[in-house]
């Protein structure tokens, strides 16, 4: 992209129609009355199947029980477990009562628990037994221990001072936590008529969520994001795919994270469209199996999902072909990834989002009919309602081509970070405009490619270095499944770069052979100077490579070795 200073990078998404301004559980329930007999959720792993009548039926009685056990609209109710049939029942319930729900990382320990549930004042947890090395109840437990000796709902703990009560989705949980199938009976206690009032109140700006972000540095923020700002975006997502009633989209994507609760749940909630969660937690062969066993026609996830898939041996004894569409997001999407998702899996209408949990998450979207070439390498262009711009250093905005921080404002900007106003004002500019801390350029027709995070930049011997450039540029070798590249500390030229890569099964390769294959094809200063072969990368629950983790590696590595 040759820089021009023609137009500002500056673009203004359509106006294609009004935003929703009801609350959640209006738009929930107006599905339910529409597609009543039409299949709204399927959990392979529990073996469960509802219509949206019965999803109806549930989120309504536990609504109630919800509001049995005394919350109020604006209480925050956390929730801390894999992705499960009473994950989203959780979320459509307290929507229709306006409880904020607070979204709790499932792989958080201890520690990072207290954390989330003290910075946001959790009335009640809803909480897993137990999933992969996580014993939710034992973590609960050593938090509050004088749960087991009380009734529920009658906690009074300096662990958790606010926390009342504990709900747990184990069959026959320990002493003190109130089981789910039990939870429902309390809802008799409460009228339907009062659940109406109640949800006849709520405002669709008020806060329904919280969301602590990965937390690059210091303590995690919880991201506040009202009924209004998750709706319109998991509705517009949605649009962008063409989602309608018959759709069924695998969401194999953690349920926690923005990507599963907005970009799946409520892009299916507000088109009518099947939701089909595969696994409690993601894995490439379940997930292959869910789209072709249940015909799925949209299927979701991060990078590093889409290449397990492709890697897997099951992708050859399955039917993909009832694929249509889906979406990569939430890291770089490599294009040759894109590519073979588009040929191999039958994706053919596969999109790219980019976006931020503070922006609820989606600002840009490729759309269908996007040229291939752009919807494989670029972001796309602004979604609908929202204005994006890049700035400079010092906030000017910069010109089409040159690199500058994507800014995103619009209804999707987060109402805050909980309880955190310096926090939110870092973030939020006087003018609206939220900074991302991505690196990015916009071309003349206003696409967008993400050049990495700021901080992600490397500068070695005075050369600015773009990691992804390396990356795109590797993942050309035959050899190469997974590629990742960092700088670490040099001090001779500042910084060095490092080259993770995962080769493909049964490839013969080496950092000599790679280093060959870079000699003459980019820049001498951007030819790493390491490589590490690697089974693995260091990686969040929701499949975002820790970058920062892989410095540290490397640098403690390189020094052991004598090389820094
Ligand atoms: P989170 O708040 O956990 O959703 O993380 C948001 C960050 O993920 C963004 O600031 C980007 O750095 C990254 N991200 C999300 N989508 C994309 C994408 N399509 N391409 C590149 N980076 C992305």
């Amino acid at each position: 992209m040759p820089p021009s200073n023609s137009q500002p990078s500056y673009t203004k998404g359509p106006e294609p129609g009004p935003l929703f301004e009801i609350p959640i559980g209006d738009a929930f329930d107006a599905t339910v009355s529409r597609h009543g007999d039409r299949e709204a959720l399927v959990v392979r792993h529990q073996g469960l199947r509802y219509s949206w009548a019965e999803l109806g039926a549930e989120v309504e009685r536990h609504a109630r029980a919800l509001m049995a056990l005394g919350l109020t609209a604006g209480d925050r109710v956390g929730i801390w477990s894999p992705n499960c049939a009473e994950w989203c029942i959780a979320q459509f319930a307290t929507a229709k009562i306006g409880a904020i729900l607070v979204n709790i990382n499932p792989a958080y320990r201890l520690e990072d628990l207290r954390y989330a549930l003290n910075q946001s004042g959790c009335q009640w947890l809803i909480c897993a037994d137990t999933f992969k090395t996580s014993d939710y109840h034992r973590m609960v437990l050593d938090l509050v221990p004088s749960l087991a000796g009380t009734e529920p709902g009658r906690l009074d703990d300096p662990g958790a001072p606010e926390l009342r009560g504990v709900i747990s989705l184990a069959d026959q949980p320990p002493a003190g936590f109130l089981p789910w199938r039990q939870l429902a009976d309390h809802g008799a206690r409460v009228s339907e008529q009062t659940l109406r009032q109640r949800q006849g109140g709520l405002d669709a700006n008020d806060p329904i969520n919280i969301q602590y972000t990965s937390g690059t540095t210091g303590f995690p923020k919880g991201a506040t994001l009202s009924h209004r700002n998750i709706l319109n975006n998991g509705h517009l997502v949605g649009e962008s795919l063409g989602l309608n009633e018959r759709d069924r989209l695998v969401i194999p994507v953690p349920l926690y994270h923005c990507f599963g609760m907005v970009m799946g749940n409520l892009a299916c909630v507000t088109h009518g469209t099947t939701m089909i969660y595969p696994d409690a937690g993601f894995d490439p062969e379940t997930t292959l199996r869910a789209v072709a066993e249940e015909k799925a026609t949209a299927l979701y996830g991060v990078p590093t999902m889409f290449i397990a898939e492709l890697a897997s041996p099951v992708r050859q004894e399955v039917d993909l072909s009832s694929l249509r569409t889906g979406i990569m997001a939430g890291a770089t999407c490599p294009v040759e990834v894109m590519r073979k998702v588009i040929d191999e899996m039958h994706m053919s209408e596969v999109q790219i989002a980019y976006g931020m949990t503070e922006t609820s998450p989606v600002s840009l979207q490729t759309g269908a009919d996007d040229e291939l070439e752009r919807r494989v390498s670029t972001v796309g262009r602004t979604q609908p309602h929202l204005e994006t711009k890049l700035v400079d250093e010092h906030g000017a905005t910069v010109g089409r081509g040159e690199i500058g921080e994507l800014c995103t404002r619009g209804y999707s900007v987060m109402l805050g970070y909980w309880n955190n106003p310096q926090g939110t004002a870092e973030a939020i500019d006087g003018q609206g405009w939220m900074h991302t801390g991505d690196l990015a350029q916009m071309d003349e027709q206003g696409y967008v490619r993400i050049v990495g995070r700021a901080k992600d930049l490397i500068i070695r011997g005075g050369e600015n270095v773009y990691p992804r450039e390396i990356e795109e540029f590797l993942y050309t070798h035959e050899a190469v499944e997974e590629v990742q590249v960092i700088g670490v500390a040099d001090e001779r030229y500042g910084e060095e770069i490092v080259a993770w890569v995962k080769a493909r099964p049964g490839a013969e390769v080496d950092g000599a052979v790679l280093r060959a294959f870079c000699q003459d094809r980019i820049a001498h200063f951007k030819v790493p100077r390491w490589f590490r072969l690697v089974d693995d990368f260091p990686m969040t629950v929701t499949g975002k490579i820790q970058k920062f983790r892989m410095r540290e590696i490397s640098e403690r590595n390189l020094k052991e070795h004598g090389h820094a």
